[in-house]
């Protein structure tokens, strides 16, 4: 009974064994996926994938930073159009990402925003990707706090103090992935004082496979490497544990 809050297979990495990918996921107990959109070429393939397994996928619409180029305003306005057919369960990808480029941070600001305002006239929770700007990130979020404000910090990496800013933000969840299983990562010792009903899992396949596959393509029923790790910090066996991160996916992003 888990749930992959985030993951990219309907991406050209898993053409050749989409179907055995799948069957993997469900064999290792993984019963429903999220597939968080990055730009228009992406929403086709994911349509594709929803039509072929409609129970087992929600989807999420948005424009990914590292997407927001010089035509982010007709990719906005596809991302608009796309909310309006309702077949969406989350405003996502978005956010700020000034890893590799900050050529346009003015725009990917601007993208944004433009997306949490639809995402808060829409009453859905938001997919959020940061890299290098976390807190750039929670100041643009900083006016809209008292909105209702909901969503996953996706792939979250940091410390103690960044949670709880986060939190403070609003009903916000962290998307604990791979990362965990990494030696060199604190990310366990980080968990260890945030409440076990702040978190959701996540793959982000194909990127970021957990120990023991680190390095390689990720895939939906890799998720299983993360138990022992969450158990061992919340204390709890694995059915308690896995009950409460369902129920917190379900909590945020409704039943699906
Ligand atoms: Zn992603």
């Amino acid at each position: 009974m888990l749930i992959d809050t985030h993951t990219h297979i309907y991406g050209p990495e898993f053409d050749e064994d989409r179907v055995e990918v799948i069957l993997r996921a469900k064999e290792a107990g993984v019963n429903h996926l999220i597939l968080p959109a990055v730009n228009e070429e992406s929403v086709s393939r994911m349509r594709q994938m929803k039509s072929l397994y409609p129970d087992y996928c929600s989807m999420a619409i948005g424009l990914h930073p590292e997407d927001v180029r010089t035509n982010y305003l007709q990719q906005l306005q596809f991302v608009k159009d796309e909310l309006q057919t309702g077949d969406y369960i989350a405003v996502g990808e978005i956010g700020i990402d000034l890893y590799w480029d900050k050529t346009f941070q003015q725009e990917q600001e601007e993208a944004f925003l433009l997306q949490v305002q639809w995402a808060i006239e829409q009453d859905l929770p938001l997919i959020i990707h940061t890299r290098d700007s976390l807190h750039r990130t929670l100041q643009l979020l900083e006016p809209y706090k008292h909105k209702n404000l909901k969503g996953v910090f996706h792939c979250f990496g940091g410390n103690v103090e960044d949670a709880e800013a986060i939190f403070r933000m609003g009903d916000f969840k962290l998307g604990i992935g791979g990362v965990l299983t990494f030696k060199n990562s604190s990310l366990e010792q980080t968990l260890k004082n945030v409440p076990v009903d702040k978190i959701i899992l996540e793959t982000d396949s194909p990127y970021l496979a957990p120990v023991p596959k680190r390095g390689k393509r990720n895939e939906p029923a890799l998720l299983i490497h993360l138990l022992p790790h969450l158990m061992d910090i919340y204390q709890c066996d694995e059915e308690t544990l896995c009950k409460t991160l369902k129920q917190n996916t379900i909590n945020l992003f409704g039943e699906n």
